[in-house]
């Protein structure tokens, strides 16, 4: 039978400067959503410019700063920045001094049919633990 949930261990997120980009959908066995962990070197930027068919794109700062840019505005990011890119945004990002590492999470722009609060079911019994 297999089980309710998925878990994977991405380490230490300052160590993700070295490995450029994890992908959490396949490991996870996500279906509404993917997500990515992703870090660039300071100074350096996205190598293109890219848009999406069906995906609204959070980008959400967990570390360091740089530049956001979408279309034609270029505004500063940092940690605990978010940000929101419609399918149609011509997006692009770059690291500042101290590098910056990102999570992106890419949805289908308006799938959502519900919020959390509707969602959620309280469930009868005590929260115990081991
Ligand atoms: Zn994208």
């Amino acid at each position: 039978m297999s089980k309710n949930y998925s878990v994977m261990e991405a380490g230490a997120l300052g160590n993700l400067i070295e490995k450029g980009r994890i992908m959490l959908g396949e490991t996870l066995k996500l279906t509404g959503c993917e997500i990515s962990l992703n870090s660039l070197p300071a100074g350096v930027g996205s190598p293109f410019l890219h848009t999406h068919k069906q995906n609204e794109e959070v980008h959400i700062i967990l570390g360091g700063s740089g530049q956001f840019k979408v279309d034609d505005d270029v505004f500063p990011v940092q940690e605990g920045s978010a940000v929101r890119v419609a399918t149609g945004g011509v997006r692009a990002i770059k690291a500042g001094g101290d590098g910056i590492i990102y999570m992106c999470i890419q949805a289908k722009q308006g799938s959502l049919e519900q919020a959390t609060m509707d969602d959620g079911v309280i469930v009868e019994g005590d929260v115990t633990w081991p």
